[in-house]
């Protein structure tokens, strides 16, 4: 295949470092927890029994997000920004009547990290903290020698993406397992192969969070980063998730120009968040489809592309609701569209 996308020499920074934990077999998810967010727990809510070792905050984070003692209504709050809200990462807003592509921002990763990091630790939704800790405990026969991730379940990709991809949650046995967004189950098999395909990742294969895979240009994430019972989370925690996916696209907005969204529960869980995050959705919202794109305008920065493309969910693939053709034409189009260059 061709490699166009390593060989980049534009300004786009593909940058290739991963920042999503851990997790590979049995002790070493812990041991590579640590490794990668330090030892001690500060910032970060203690996991329950069975379920891997909290990665931790540093002290010097700032406070971005918190969150109210879970409530009837459990919904999260971002705490008011004593500067504008991409201020942390040095963004800086397009000067009135620059070209759109003049807004660049100084991408600061450092404030990725702090967010996947803090919302590792979240315990707002009492449900999916029970059940993603259960899952953990119990395990899949298949998988009993793991030690479970059993966590929120932080965006993959570099901090300077041009191309984000939005799911709906981790799976129980996958990214609830491994630590990393569709990693360890079939849906993750079809979306990183296609990723593979046409030169969005190293590798075609997800299996653990140490394998090796790296994205290029591109970040996976989910409105919902706890795994629900039955792949439903309630509204409720759709809209208590909602913050932390509002951050992340404040803390991608110099770079991201172009979005895919993983079936209609995403679109929906999306759309308000893009909205909350500076981009102008249109009103009437418009509604999800295999292939659906609208441009959401921002008032102080380059318009986003926003693509609708089926769940890459088992029942989609193996009914062939969803091909593999027909999810590398949708990832070619938005990752054309966000300035990448994807293989043919
Ligand atoms: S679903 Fe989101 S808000 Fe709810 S506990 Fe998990 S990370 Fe926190």
């Amino acid at each position: 295949m061709d490699r166009v996308l390593t060989s980049r020499t534009d300004q786009i920074q593909l940058s290739t470092r991963t920042v999503s934990p851990f997790c590979g077999p049995a002790a070493s998810a812990a041991a590579t927890a640590a490794a990668t967010f330090g030892s001690t727990g500060s910032g970060v809510a203690p996991a329950g029994p069975g379920v891997a070792a909290a990665p931790s905050a540093p002290s010097s984070a700032p406070a971005v997000l918190s969150f109210r003692a879970p409530s009837a209504t459990m919904l999260p709050t971002l705490a008011r920004p004593a500067r504008r809200p991409d201020a942390d990462i040095g963004g800086t807003h397009r000067r009135p009547g620059a070209a759109p592509d003049a807004y660049r921002g100084a991408m600061d990763p450092r404030g990725l990290d702090r967010l996947d990091r803090r919302i590792s630790g979240c315990r707002a939704c009492p449900r999916l903290v029970a059940w993603r800790e259960e899952v953990a405990r119990t395990r899949r026969a298949a998988f009993a020698d793991w030690t479970y991730w059993g966590r929120p379940v932080p965006g993959f990709g570099p901090p300077d993406a041009r191309l984000l991809i939005i799911g709906l949650a981790p799976a129980a046995h996958g990214g609830n397992r491994t630590g990393r967004m569709f990693t360890g189950d079939r849906s993750g098999d079809v979306l990183y192969q296609a990723l593979y395909d046409v030169g969005l990742a190293s590798q075609p294969t997800s299996v653990h969070a140490g394998d090796g895979l790296e994205l290029h240009g591109v970040r996976v994430t989910a409105p919902v980063h706890c795994a629900p019972p039955a792949n439903k989370p309630t509204p409720a925690e759709r809209d208590a998730c909602r913050p932390w996916l509002v951050q992340e696209l404040r803390l991608l907005r110099p770079t991201v120009r172009a979005a895919v969204v993983l079936g209609a529960f995403g679109w929906q869980a999306a759309l308000p968040a893009f909205a909350e995050a500076g981009w102008t959705v249109p009103r009437p919202r418009p509604a999800f489809g295999h292939g659906a794109h609208v441009e959401l305008d921002a008032a102080d920065g380059p318009a986003l592309g926003l693509y609708g493309c089926f769940h890459v969910s088992q029942r989609n693939t193996f009914t062939g609701k969803l091909t593999p053709e027909m999810l590398r034409d949708v990832l070619r189009t938005a990752a054309t569209a966000a300035g990448l260059r994807p293989a043919k």
